[in-house]
């Protein structure tokens, strides 16, 4: 038999229904793919047992050609969705041994809908990273090296346990979540698909909160087909989230394929930063010419807000992400240090239990919440925002259905190559993608080609509020149009 890691998650979708093998087996490919590829540390625990209970289940159901639309389908959930009776840490030391009893909305859906759980998948500590190296349970290593070099590369961040693990084939399609770039830049850096959905598309409840007001759920899958199935899945009303939005959930499948001629695609100017690299210059110049190539109009425009978003970000960011964080005390949930009273415990459970970045958010979050600077900041950035998502509202006012950036401004990093010493350095990787969270808008990002040293480079596709369907009919025309990236031999077991 032909190795079943290798087929896209609709390729195993269809091969199950045609009877061309199990879900055990299926599944138990996947299961050993994942024992070999420790060296990469995607994953912080593994489920082999009920992986192949669930397949079993799955390969019952389609003896009796029922299940549903991922029956059977094997993948991994970031660890910072909750899961009923399995380890969930968010990859921080403070959550370290807790065993939630709920399962999350999104999770919930998925196995509803017949999917099987590999695992739970390494991620930088609460989401706070671009390269997966804050995590508690150590980094992970992407599966992509640069030419003639053996050097680790970062796979991304926060998600970057999803991205390795989708491009190294240990799951068909990964849970992921983002809030400031968190599923598009790890999909870029390792030349997967990822769609942060519009804000309200999928439920939140049950995903261990980093900043409410930003984060969203979504897939990373290795086709934009694959992306489409699985949000198709994830998505849908809650009662449980009352920021989710009852309207019906497309099947977004149906976009695939479908002719992007005449849509009026938006190229902002204030993207083309000063001192952009070349190449990703070049890639984006040429995400332009297929799509017009694909019978789309591409139209300049301008977002004049732009180069506020990564500064107000790093202000709303942390500020929500200080009060979420509020409820790790060593009272309710995983670590716990004892101390000489009350306090004393919680200052010493959080100081053992945060890492340092976290700490970092921690402070400045609290910082612009103070009486005193909340004006000067907080609320400046929040009418930052609002100015954001005015640019956007006029430009989809004045007829543009998507824009097309570039997704990074770099490829992927060596670990230990950026932010050691300043902060900063790590932040600006968000630099394309935190203004679709702040106001709100569904981002697609699909591979396009390589860097000069053989790395994966993706583009961006921001869309209208709730119009994830154009997403996937313009991500697949780039799809089809790019030159196959092809991730190199397996080095990694
Ligand atoms: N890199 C960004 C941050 O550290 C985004 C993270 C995310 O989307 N979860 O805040």
């Amino acid at each position: 038999m032909t190795d079943l890691t290798r087929l896209t998650l609709a390729q195993a979708r269809d091969g199950l229904k045609a009877k061309e093998f199990t879900s055990v087996e299926l599944t138990q490919a996947h299961v050993d793919a994942v024992a070999r590829a420790k060296s990469l540390n995607a994953y912080i625990v593994e489920t082999p047992e009920k992986a192949l209970d669930m397949a079993k289940a799955s390969d019952a159901k389609l003896a009796k050609g029922e299940g549903g639309a991922l029956e059977g389908l094997p993948l991994g959930i970031k660890d910072l969705y909750c899961t009923e009776g399995v380890q969930t840490t968010a990859a921080s030391h403070i959550l370290e041994g807790f065993i939630p009893q709920y399962e999350s909305t999104v999770t919930s859906n998925l196995w509803r809908d017949g999917a099987v759980m590999l695992g739970k998948l390494n991620l930088d500590e609460f989401a706070m990273g671009s390269s997966n190296e804050t995590s508690y349970f150590g980094p992970v290593v992407s599966p992509w090296r640069r030419k003639n070099s053996d050097a680790k590369i970062v796979p991304g961040g926060s998600s970057g346990g999803s991205s390795a693990a989708v491009a190294a084939h240990l799951c068909l399609g990964a849970t992921a979540t983002d809030t400031g770039g968190s599923i598009r830049q790890p999909a870029a850096f390792t030349g997967t698909v990822g769609i942060k959905p519009t804000y309200g598309r999928c439920s939140r409840w049950g995903i261990v909160a980093f900043a409410s007001s930003l984060d969203q759920a979504g897939p990373i899958a290795r086709t934009v087909r694959d992306a489409a199935i699985m949000l198709r899945s994830m998505a849908g009303h809650d009662v449980k989230d009352t920021t989710s939005v009852d309207a019906p959930v497309p099947d977004y499948e149906q976009a695939i394929g479908a002719s992007v001629k005449g849509k009026v695609i938006g190229i902002p100017r204030e993207y083309r930063l000063d001192g952009m690299s070349p190449e990703i210059a070049a890639l984006w110049d040429q995400g332009v010419a297929w799509l017009k190539a694909a019978g789309a109009e591409i139209r300049e425009i301008s977002l004049p807000h732009t180069k506020h978003a990564l500064p107000a970000y790093y202000i709303v960011a942390p500020a929500e992400a200080s009060s979420n964080l509020a409820r790790y005390d060593g009272i309710r949930y995983g670590l716990r240090k004892t101390g000489k009273d009350i306090v004393d415990l919680y200052e010493k459970t959080r100081a053992e239990g945060f890492g340092k970045e976290v700490r970092r958010r921690i402070m400045i979050g609290t910082y612009v919440l103070s009486a005193g600077y909340y004006d000067a900041y907080y609320l400046r950035a929040q009418k930052i925002r609002t100015l954001i998502k005015r640019d956007f509202d006029l430009a989809y006012e004045s007829g543009v259905d998507a824009i097309l950036t570039p997704a990074t401004p770099s490829p992927a990093f060596a670990q230990g190559e950026k932010g050691s010493a300043d902060p900063v350095e790590m932040y600006l990787n968000d630099v394309f993608t935190v203004t679709v969270n702040m106001a709100g808008l569904p981002g697609l990002v699909v591979p396009a080609g390589l860097s000069s040293d053989g790395l994966p480079l993706g583009l961006q596709l921001i869309g209208r509020p709730f119009e994830e369907e154009t997403l996937f009919s313009l991500g697949e025309a780039i799809e089809q149009a790019a030159p196959k990236i092809v991730l190199p031999e397996p080095w990694w077991g």
